[in-house]
Protein backbone atom coordinates (compact mmCIF):
# COMPACT_ATOMS: atom_id res chain seq x y z
CA UNK A 1 0.00 0.00 0.00
CA UNK A 2 1.22 3.75 -0.98
CA UNK A 3 2.08 5.70 2.16
CA UNK A 4 -0.99 8.15 0.93
CA UNK A 5 -3.64 5.19 1.57
CA UNK A 6 -2.09 4.02 4.61
CA UNK A 7 -2.62 7.82 5.66
CA UNK A 8 -5.90 7.73 4.26
CA UNK A 9 -7.34 4.38 6.24
CA UNK A 10 -5.38 5.80 9.69
CA UNK A 11 -7.91 9.02 9.29
CA UNK A 12 -10.58 6.97 8.45
CA UNK A 13 -9.46 5.13 11.26
CA UNK A 14 -9.13 7.74 13.71
CA UNK A 15 -12.50 9.35 12.36
CA UNK A 16 -14.26 6.27 13.52
CA UNK A 17 -12.91 6.22 17.01
CA UNK A 18 -13.65 9.88 17.41
CA UNK A 19 -17.48 8.88 16.69
CA UNK A 20 -17.21 6.30 19.09
CA UNK A 21 -15.73 7.96 21.94
CA UNK A 22 -18.46 10.52 21.54
CA UNK A 23 -21.17 8.08 21.28
CA UNK A 24 -21.96 9.25 17.66
CA UNK A 25 -23.44 6.91 14.81
CA UNK A 26 -20.67 5.51 12.65
CA UNK A 27 -20.51 6.73 9.71
CA UNK A 28 -21.89 10.40 10.87
CA UNK A 29 -18.83 12.29 10.06
CA UNK A 30 -17.38 12.33 6.87
CA UNK A 31 -13.88 12.71 5.43
CA UNK A 32 -13.46 15.66 3.26
CA UNK A 33 -9.99 15.44 1.56
CA UNK A 34 -8.02 19.01 1.24
CA UNK A 35 -6.37 18.55 -1.83
CA UNK A 36 -5.30 22.54 -2.51
CA UNK A 37 -1.20 22.48 -3.97
CA UNK A 38 -1.33 18.78 -4.82
CA UNK A 39 -1.18 17.06 -7.97
CA UNK A 40 -4.10 15.41 -9.74
CA UNK A 41 -2.28 12.20 -9.43
CA UNK A 42 -1.70 11.88 -5.47
CA UNK A 43 -5.59 12.37 -5.79
CA UNK A 44 -5.97 9.58 -8.23
CA UNK A 45 -4.59 7.41 -5.49
CA UNK A 46 -6.71 8.36 -2.78
CA UNK A 47 -9.86 8.07 -5.27
CA UNK A 48 -8.45 4.19 -5.98
CA UNK A 49 -8.96 3.60 -1.98
CA UNK A 50 -12.21 4.93 -2.30
CA UNK A 51 -12.01 8.49 -1.01
CA UNK A 52 -14.20 10.34 -3.68
CA UNK A 53 -14.72 13.72 -1.85
CA UNK A 54 -12.39 16.68 -2.18
CA UNK A 55 -11.66 19.86 -1.32
CA UNK A 56 -10.42 22.55 -3.26
CA UNK A 57 -9.10 26.79 -2.55
CA UNK A 58 -8.21 27.71 -5.77
CA UNK A 59 -10.22 27.97 -8.34
CA UNK A 60 -7.97 27.56 -11.62
CA UNK A 61 -6.03 24.53 -9.79
CA UNK A 62 -9.13 23.25 -8.94
CA UNK A 63 -10.52 23.28 -12.70
CA UNK A 64 -7.33 21.48 -14.00
CA UNK A 65 -7.71 18.34 -11.68
CA UNK A 66 -11.47 17.93 -12.02
CA UNK A 67 -10.61 18.02 -16.70
CA UNK A 68 -7.51 15.48 -15.12
CA UNK A 69 -9.81 13.50 -13.03
CA UNK A 70 -12.64 13.13 -15.36
CA UNK A 71 -12.98 9.67 -15.89
CA UNK A 72 -13.69 9.05 -12.04
CA UNK A 73 -16.75 10.66 -10.46
CA UNK A 74 -15.46 12.68 -8.02
CA UNK A 75 -16.97 15.09 -5.41
CA UNK A 76 -15.50 18.63 -5.70
CA UNK A 77 -16.19 20.81 -2.57
CA UNK A 78 -15.39 24.52 -2.81
CA UNK A 79 -14.12 25.81 0.57
CA UNK A 80 -11.70 29.34 -0.79
CA UNK A 81 -12.92 32.34 -0.54
CA UNK A 82 -14.94 33.28 -3.00
CA UNK A 83 -14.88 36.52 -5.64
CA UNK A 84 -18.00 36.90 -8.25
CA UNK A 85 -16.23 36.56 -11.50
CA UNK A 86 -15.41 33.31 -10.04
CA UNK A 87 -19.18 32.21 -9.47
CA UNK A 88 -20.25 30.82 -13.22
CA UNK A 89 -17.21 28.09 -13.32
CA UNK A 90 -17.49 26.98 -9.56
CA UNK A 91 -21.73 27.19 -10.48
CA UNK A 92 -20.85 24.36 -13.33
CA UNK A 93 -18.07 22.37 -12.09
CA UNK A 94 -18.26 21.63 -8.23
CA UNK A 95 -21.50 19.54 -6.32
CA UNK A 96 -20.77 21.78 -3.17
CA UNK A 97 -19.56 25.33 -1.78
CA UNK A 98 -18.90 25.49 2.07
CA UNK A 99 -17.97 29.15 2.03
CA UNK A 100 -20.89 31.45 1.13
CA UNK A 101 -20.59 34.54 3.33
CA UNK A 102 -22.39 36.97 1.30
CA UNK A 103 -25.95 36.98 -0.30
CA UNK A 104 -25.01 38.02 -3.71
CA UNK A 105 -22.48 35.48 -4.09
CA UNK A 106 -25.49 32.87 -3.05
CA UNK A 107 -28.12 34.95 -5.99
CA UNK A 108 -25.18 34.38 -9.05
CA UNK A 109 -24.36 30.37 -8.20
CA UNK A 110 -28.26 30.20 -8.02
CA UNK A 111 -28.54 32.19 -11.19
CA UNK A 112 -25.42 30.32 -12.79
CA UNK A 113 -26.76 26.45 -11.82
CA UNK A 114 -27.77 24.96 -14.96
CA UNK A 115 -31.30 24.52 -14.93
CA UNK A 116 -31.23 20.41 -15.27
CA UNK A 117 -28.34 19.92 -12.74
CA UNK A 118 -28.90 18.93 -9.67
CA UNK A 119 -28.93 21.79 -6.68
CA UNK A 120 -25.59 22.78 -5.89
CA UNK A 121 -25.21 21.75 -2.09
CA UNK A 122 -24.25 24.84 0.26
CA UNK A 123 -22.87 25.60 3.66
CA UNK A 124 -22.55 29.45 5.21
CA UNK A 125 -19.38 29.97 6.62
CA UNK A 126 -19.52 32.04 10.49
CA UNK A 127 -16.76 33.84 11.39
CA UNK A 128 -17.03 32.01 14.49
CA UNK A 129 -14.21 33.57 16.47
CA UNK A 130 -14.69 37.27 15.05
CA UNK A 131 -11.32 37.62 13.67
CA UNK A 132 -10.76 40.50 10.95
CA UNK A 133 -8.63 37.83 8.84
CA UNK A 134 -11.46 35.54 8.43
CA UNK A 135 -14.06 35.31 6.11
CA UNK A 136 -17.50 34.92 6.96
CA UNK A 137 -20.50 36.07 8.12
CA UNK A 138 -21.09 37.05 12.41
CA UNK A 139 -23.27 34.91 13.84
CA UNK A 140 -25.86 37.63 14.47
CA UNK A 141 -26.37 37.56 10.60
CA UNK A 142 -27.13 34.10 9.71
CA UNK A 143 -31.23 34.26 10.41
CA UNK A 144 -31.39 36.95 7.71
CA UNK A 145 -28.65 35.12 5.08
CA UNK A 146 -30.35 31.51 5.59
CA UNK A 147 -34.06 33.62 4.85
CA UNK A 148 -32.90 35.11 2.09
CA UNK A 149 -31.16 31.96 0.55
CA UNK A 150 -33.78 29.27 1.00
CA UNK A 151 -35.66 30.58 -1.81
CA UNK A 152 -33.26 29.99 -4.40
CA UNK A 153 -34.20 26.86 -5.92
CA UNK A 154 -30.40 25.70 -7.48
CA UNK A 155 -29.22 26.25 -4.29
CA UNK A 156 -29.52 23.48 -1.25
CA UNK A 157 -28.67 24.70 2.18
CA UNK A 158 -26.55 22.15 4.10
CA UNK A 159 -25.46 23.48 7.19
CA UNK A 160 -22.81 25.41 8.11
CA UNK A 161 -18.98 26.09 8.02
CA UNK A 162 -16.34 27.16 10.70
CA UNK A 163 -12.65 27.69 10.48
CA UNK A 164 -11.78 28.78 14.44
CA UNK A 165 -8.96 31.26 15.62
CA UNK A 166 -5.78 29.27 15.81
CA UNK A 167 -5.06 28.01 19.20
CA UNK A 168 -2.20 25.63 18.84
CA UNK A 169 -2.24 24.57 22.59
CA UNK A 170 -5.34 25.75 23.77
CA UNK A 171 -7.63 22.55 23.49
CA UNK A 172 -10.38 24.81 25.90
CA UNK A 173 -10.30 27.51 23.43
CA UNK A 174 -10.68 25.15 19.88
CA UNK A 175 -13.34 23.79 21.75
CA UNK A 176 -15.18 26.45 22.88
CA UNK A 177 -15.31 27.76 18.62
CA UNK A 178 -16.61 24.53 18.02
CA UNK A 179 -19.61 24.35 20.70
CA UNK A 180 -20.63 28.04 19.28
CA UNK A 181 -20.74 26.33 16.35
CA UNK A 182 -23.12 23.33 17.16
CA UNK A 183 -25.27 26.23 19.49
CA UNK A 184 -25.92 27.75 16.27
CA UNK A 185 -26.09 24.74 13.59
CA UNK A 186 -29.05 23.79 16.17
CA UNK A 187 -30.79 27.16 15.65
CA UNK A 188 -30.43 26.94 12.17
CA UNK A 189 -32.28 23.21 12.06
CA UNK A 190 -35.27 24.94 13.98
CA UNK A 191 -35.03 27.30 11.43
CA UNK A 192 -35.01 24.95 8.36
CA UNK A 193 -35.08 21.31 9.53
CA UNK A 194 -33.50 19.22 6.66
CA UNK A 195 -29.96 20.87 7.00
CA UNK A 196 -27.42 17.76 8.28
CA UNK A 197 -24.24 19.19 7.27
CA UNK A 198 -21.61 20.86 10.51
CA UNK A 199 -17.91 21.25 8.12
CA UNK A 200 -15.32 21.87 10.90
CA UNK A 201 -12.51 20.34 12.19
CA UNK A 202 -8.74 20.04 10.27
CA UNK A 203 -5.77 18.10 10.72
CA UNK A 204 -4.72 19.99 14.17
CA UNK A 205 -8.31 19.81 15.96
CA UNK A 206 -10.10 17.07 13.85
CA UNK A 207 -11.18 14.36 17.42
CA UNK A 208 -11.90 17.91 18.88
CA UNK A 209 -13.76 19.13 16.34
CA UNK A 210 -15.74 15.72 16.30
CA UNK A 211 -16.72 15.52 20.00
CA UNK A 212 -18.31 18.84 19.38
CA UNK A 213 -20.54 17.49 16.66
CA UNK A 214 -18.95 18.16 13.42
CA UNK A 215 -20.33 15.81 10.48
CA UNK A 216 -17.49 16.92 8.15
CA UNK A 217 -14.44 17.46 8.23
CA UNK A 218 -11.66 18.91 6.19
CA UNK A 219 -8.29 16.98 6.32
CA UNK A 220 -5.52 18.30 4.13
CA UNK A 221 -1.96 18.14 5.88
CA UNK A 222 -2.97 15.00 7.51
CA UNK A 223 -3.27 13.16 4.78
CA UNK A 224 -1.28 14.74 1.98
CA UNK A 225 1.68 16.01 4.16
CA UNK A 226 3.08 19.32 4.42
CA UNK A 227 2.18 22.28 1.84
CA UNK A 228 4.78 23.70 0.82
CA UNK A 229 3.54 26.26 -1.07
CA UNK A 230 2.21 29.01 1.41
CA UNK A 231 -1.96 29.12 1.60
CA UNK A 232 -3.74 32.29 2.67
C1 LIG B 1 -6.41 24.09 3.81
C2 LIG B 1 -7.74 23.99 4.45
C3 LIG B 1 -8.10 22.88 5.23
C4 LIG B 1 -7.15 21.74 5.56
O1 LIG B 1 -6.22 22.14 6.53
P1 LIG B 1 -5.15 21.10 7.13
O2 LIG B 1 -4.70 21.78 8.38
O3 LIG B 1 -4.07 20.98 6.11
O4 LIG B 1 -5.84 19.83 7.39
C5 LIG B 1 -9.39 22.83 5.72
N1 LIG B 1 -10.29 23.81 5.48
C6 LIG B 1 -9.98 24.90 4.75
C7 LIG B 1 -11.02 25.94 4.53
C8 LIG B 1 -8.71 25.02 4.21
O5 LIG B 1 -8.41 26.12 3.49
Amino acid sequence: MTAIKKRLSAILQQIRDAEQQACRPKGSVKLLAVSKTWPAERLRQLAEAGQLAFGENYLQEALDKIVQLDDLSLEWHFIGPIQSNKTRDIARHFQWVHSIDRLKIAQRLNDQREPGAAPLNICIQINIDEEDTKSGIAADELNALVTAILPLRQLKLRGLMIIPAYHDTDEQQQRQSFQKARALFDQLKTLTPDVDTLSMGMSGDMPIAIQEGSTMVRIGTALFGERNRQIT
